[in-house]
């Protein structure tokens, strides 16, 4: 758990008196600056100036392939870093690198500013680094105490942890969110490991009920099919290996099917983050299995509201598309900024989710089947210091 985590540390932005909304101006402003290009002359660093290994890649991964000589280390051949990218070498390092998932929502453990000076314990190997970054920039880490919404304290998201008070949350679920259809012109697909029979279309329907119950949004009382209109994510959810005997069904609906979207960021201009639906619903679709509970109870409200289905946030979207999770700028959501809306739900993969047995209903048809084969994994990776 957090055991580091304190309440005198609410955040890094010195002047939490500021009103939220010039702090929002403040943020647009920093956002549009980021888009700014370096120069030749503004390189302060290289990746050969740092000791540690992790932060040597990672620096690689992000410098600039430029010859001239590092005016730190003196030498060429390093990844070349301005003072923006230095910044964002230390937000991966120390900030995403450092990141903790909890039972709901995620945050670092350390974060810098340059209104602190260093306070971590670092591996010994470290500090010559950490100085650097110091010197360089003029910024000290620190152990951050996380303004509490990220680690779970979200209102809608505790009333849906308990039996007594989930019910109206899950109605403004019900009503809030956008109706969605997907039409016979759109297909998707679904993967089965090892069917007993690969061209029995009956292969790649819902589970019949009686083994309904063990996933996300399936239950005794409702057999679900869950379906991609990414083939990658599919390949995720099965948690697929090279052994396994893979067969791929491109399906398509037989009518326009009616759908509940949440994977809409919804637009809550006057709540926080501690109110939030919207983040609520993000958290509990990106938790483990603990959560399951909850969203099988969303899916079966839908169903009785007269859906056919669902999209939900795939929970390996962040791994999918690389990015960190519940990001912030000073304790406040990306999701809250409109100008990030776009860029927000690029970081969220659809899931489809269909309620009964389509194939045996005749809602859905199955276009084709494939054997799929795995024939190379990826990984994409970045680095976090030890013994913080
Ligand atoms: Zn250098």
């Amino acid at each position: 758990m957090f055991g580091r985590y304190t309440t005198k540390t609410i955040g890094i932005y010195p002047t939490l008196s500021t009103t939220v909304v010039s702090l929002v101006e403040y943020l647009h402003a920093l956002f549009r600056s980021r888009t700014k290009v370096a120069r030749t002359t503004d390189y302060l660093l290289c990746s050969n100036c740092f000791q540690d290994q992790g932060l040597r890649l990672d620096a690689m991964r992000i410098g600039i392939a430029e010859d001239s000589a590092c005016p730190t280390c003196g030498e060429k051949n390093g990844r070349k870093l301005s003072r923006d990218l230095i910044f964002n070498l230390a937000h991966r390092f120390f900030v995403w690198g450092t990141l903790r998932r909890e039972k709901y929502g995620a945050a670092p453990v350390i974060q810098f500013n340059d209104r602190q000076s260093t306070s971590i314990d670092t591996a010994p190997w470290f500090e010559p680094d950490l100085h650097l970054f110091e010197q360089v920039i003029g910024v000290g880490f620190f152990y951050y105490g996380p303004r509490l919404w990220m680690i779970g304290e979200v209102e809608p998201l505790k009333a849906l942890q308990d039996a007594t008070t989930k019910t109206p949350i899950i109605d403004r679920i019900i009503t809030e969110y956008p109706v969605v259809a997907i039409t016979t012109q759109q297909i998707f697909y679904r993967l089965r490991k090892d069917p007993a029979n690969p061209t029995n279309f009956g292969e790649y329907d819902s589970p019949p009920i009686a083994i309904a119950g063990t996933n996300r949004l399936d239950s005794k009382k409702l057999s679900v099919m869950y379906g991609s209109q990414d083939l990658h994510v599919c390949v995720h959810e099965c948690r697929v290996t090279a052994e396994d005997d893979v067969f791929l069904a491109t399906l398509a609906p037989t009518r326009d099917l009616k759908l509940l979207d949440l994977t809409k960021l919804l637009q809550e201009p006057d709540t926080n983050e501690f109110e939030s639906l919207d983040m609520a619903v993000l958290m509990l679709f990106l938790a483990g299995n603990h959560s399951y509970e909850i969203s099988r109870g969303i899916a079966l409200a839908a169903r009785d509201a007269g859906y056919d289905g669902l999209i939900y946030p795939s929970y390996f979207s962040l791994l999918h598309t690389g990015n960190i999770p519940f990001e912030t700028t000073y304790g406040i959501s990306h999701r809250r900024f409109p100008s990030q809306s776009e860029r927000e739900m690029a970081k969220i993969i659809p899931n489809l989710a269909l309620f009964g047995r389509p194939i045996e209903q005749g809602h859905v048809e199955v276009k084709c089947i494939n054997k799929l084969i795995l024939n190379r994994v990826e990984y994409g990776i970045h680095f976090g210091p030890v013994g913080c």
